[in-house]
């Protein structure tokens, strides 16, 4: 079998497209429409084709793709992980990959595990070792009391809160409304991200409420900065998401500086490396439960996969409800029942993308606007709203509930 080409799906997420981008400044926050899904199929000389998606500004990485394509034509699509030591090699001369680079992969490598899949007739999870588990659980964001509720009222077990501007306080109400059996995590991203003597003092106020755990407490850069956090309480810490590769997110596992390790299922490398992190992660103790925050279906088709072969899985994020559209794109729709996802069990990865309706929401422009007015984040009309890293004032009323 020899690949013939890859065909790219570059589509606009959110709102309909004359309502959906407003340059920065624009009403509408983070779902208003500056989001992007970017799938790719490869086909081959066989009739196999093979679907992925890649996340990590999807618009550049199409280009990236039209760049890496000659690289792939003519070679054989099972040989997975010489072509994705070939593709390395070829990016690495403008520079270490990063999440652009690696989502270029990521898309590729999946389409190449779906087609092998398909080709010898199993599904994905069966070449990675087998099934450790039949359902993959999950959890949904919610930042108010109501969509906690809401969420809950679903037989979804998990919620993650984030962007905060009064950490303490939302985990208080969030946990005080959903009781003791449901699982609460918090990210703490910003911008402004935290300096590591806040991200301290706060991990130490939101240790009481047994959280699932706190995510990104400070900027990806300062991987020393989370030893301090480390030491200055006994909580769960999650980070991984804005890294690509076993050599992005070395270090974090190597050094024990998380407990559950969150490398995105569309910009990670694909699921040739994730498969090599989760490895990495179990041999520490560590936890994996992929990031897919502002991912697309199919690479949550790779996620399940994944999660269903390897021991260490936790949880999967899933924005099920963020655009009623989500459902029209893939086919079929994953069953999601009483808090979990049953493992897909068609050969390859066992979806695909209804191509007509990708095709109405062409792209507009994929950088994110500043945090809306009228979120609950801490950024807008703040003293740091133009700032990465930045100090937290008011204090009192930041970590106090
Ligand atoms: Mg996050």
């Amino acid at each position: 079998m020899k690949i013939t080409g890859i065909r790219t799906f570059l589509m606009h997420v959110g709102q309909p497209v004359d309502e959906a981008f407003k340059p920065s400044g624009g009403e509408r926050g983070y779902f208003g429409g500056t989001r992007n899904w970017l799938f790719l199929k490869i086909e081959t000389d066989e009739g196999i084709t093979g679907i992925g998606e890649c996340s990590g500004w999807p618009r550049v990485i199409e280009t990236a793709i039209k760049d890496i394509t000659p690289l792939l034509v003519g070679e054989d699509p099972t040989h997975i992980e010489k072509l994705w030591q070939k593709m390395m090699i070829a990016m690495m001369g403008h520079g270490m990959l990063g999440t652009v680079g690696g989502g270029a992969m990521t898309g590729i490598d999946m389409a190449l595990w779906d087609i092998k899949g398909k080709a010898l007739g199993v599904p994905v999870w069966n070449l990675l070792g087998g099934k450790v588990r039949d359902r993959i659980p999950i959890y949904s964001h919610a930042n108010t009391v109501e969509q906690a509720l809401k969420v809950k009222s679903r037989g979804i077990k998990a919620i993650k809160c984030g962007g905060v501007s009064d950490p303490v306080r939302k985990v208080d109400k969030l946990r005080e409304a959903v009781g003791d059996d449901m699982d609460i995590a918090i990210d703490l991203h910003g911008a402004p991200w935290l300096t590591p003597a806040d991200a301290c003092r706060l991990v130490r106020k939101l240790e009481p409420y047994e959280l699932m755990w706190v995510e990104d407490p400070i900027a990806p850069e300062n991987v020393d900065g989370y030893r301090r956090i480390r030491d200055a309480a006994h909580i769960p810490l999650a980070a991984g998401e804005r890294s690509a590769t076993i050599f992005g997110e070395r270090e974090l596992i190597e050094k024990e500086l998380v407990d559950i390790i969150q490398p995105d299922t569309g910009r990670a490398g694909g699921i040739t490396q994730m498969k090599k992190i989760a490895a990495m992660a179990e041999a520490h103790h560590i936890q994996f439960a992929p990031h897919s925050g502002s991912l697309g279906p199919v690479a949550e088709y790779a996620a399940l996969h994944l999660m269903a072969a390897i021991p260490n899985a936790l949880i999967l994020e899933r924005l099920d409800d963020d655009w009623e559209g989500r459902k029209s794109v893939i086919l079929p729709n994953p069953v999601q029942e009483d808090g979990s996802i049953a493992v897909p069990d068609a050969p390859g990865l066992g979806c695909d993308i209804d191509e007509d309706f990708v095709a109405r929401f062409p792209s507009l422009g994929n950088v994110s606007n500043q945090v809306a007015k009228d979120s609950t984040a801490y950024a807008p009309g703040t003293w740091g709203e133009h700032l990465y890293v930045q100090t937290r004032v008011s204090r009192r009323q930041y970590f106090s509930k």
